[in-house]
């Protein structure tokens, strides 16, 4: 059997994971005391967690289990001025890895509130980066749309002040259709040009697009976890696309029937998927199904983050240390 195997370029790691898990996987040599502390993932993948552990990681949801003066990790997806109030009531010693695009919009949405506006928020509720963006907020009123479906049923208390943002990991297109709804039901509200979806999400959701419009795939692969925002609305592309389209973990979640003779598959990864699950899946074809393989670049990514100054220091007295 042969098959043709599109590998969308970017894919997987973005700059606030690749910040997030380096800082992460180099405190546990920085940082005696075990065990170290992550207030909720780091990212949402389950591998990647699940190597953190094995390091002497504990991940809890509740600031309040974390022991008074521990160091705690904050994730990439941010968290909320509570949070961080009850980190600093109990002088824990804080790693704050929240991505830099998602601070942005905790910054964008705290100006929207000096302003006197109440805010239309497009994301998931139930999201950590949803509660960690609307945990800024201590003033307006917000109003959350999941869905485009969610604008018929909005019920602002007032219509005069409204600003709209979005999470930085949705459907750039579902997005895209809410924002019009939004601003045809109410005509004054305010926001970012488009919306708040970072680079690194937009760029995947294109590259893949762009295999979808050249080539006539009939199977869509995306790595990544069920909890990833992002790894979820890579897959779904497929719907818009007609075509069959799965998130699998890794390799070992490829069903044999999913694969026929000739076939054009599409291989992407979300921004938390690490590139070891990528490259096995890649060899699983080469080896299993003598997998023709095509690299798609859609757009080169150079954007580099760096981790807070509480790990600079750190590494700098480990680095001391060693001399
Ligand atoms: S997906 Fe975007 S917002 Fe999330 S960590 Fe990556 S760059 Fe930051």
């Amino acid at each position: 059997m042969i098959i043709n195997l599109y590998i969308s370029n970017p894919r997987g790691f973005c700059a606030g994971v690749t910040n997030a898990i380096k800082a992460s996987n180099e405190l546990f040599q920085y940082i005696k005391e075990r065990p170290i502390y992550f207030y909720h993932e780091i990212v949402h993948n389950h591998f990647l967690t699940k190597e953190l552990i094995k390091k002497g990681a504990i991940f809890v949801n509740n600031i309040s289990f974390v022991p008074d003066e521990s160091y705690v990790i904050f994730s990439a997806h941010g968290v909320s001025d509570e949070i961080e109030r009850i980190a600093n009531e109990k002088n824990l010693k804080i790693i704050d890895l929240t991505c830099p695009l998602v601070r942005k919009v905790h910054k964008e949405i705290q100006l929207h509130q000096k302003n006197g506006m109440d805010i239309i928020y497009i994301g998931s509720k139930n999201h950590q980066e949803a509660k960690g963006t609307l945990g800024r907020l201590n003033e307006s009123k917000f109003y959350i749309v999941e869905d485009k479906n969610d604008v018929d049923t909005l019920k602002p208390i007032q219509i005069e002040r409204l600003a709209y943002i979005s999470q930085t990991t949705l459907n750039v297109d579902k997005v895209k259709e809410i924002i019009e709804k939004i601003q045809k039901r109410f005509p004054n509200v305010v926001g970012a040009n488009v919306d708040s979806i970072c680079h690194a999400t937009k760029n995947r959701q294109n590259a893949l697009k762009n295999i979808l419009n050249n080539h006539e795939i009939d199977l869509i692969l995306t790595i990544g976890s069920d909890i990833s925002s992002n790894s979820n609305k890579l897959a779904e592309i497929g719907s818009e696309f007609k075509v069959n389209s799965y998130l699998i973990e890794d390799k070992n979640q490829i069903e044999s029937e999913w694969i026929e003779q000739n076939m054009k598959i599409a291989l992407t990864a979300g921004a938390s998927a690490p590139e070891i699950l990528i490259n096995e899946t890649i060899e699983y074809f080469e080896k299993n199904y003598n997998a023709i393989i095509h690299n798609v670049v859609f757009i080169e990514e150079d954007v580099v983050f760096h981790p807070p100054r509480l790990f600079r220091e750190l590494k700098k007295r480990f680095e001391t240390q060693n001399i």
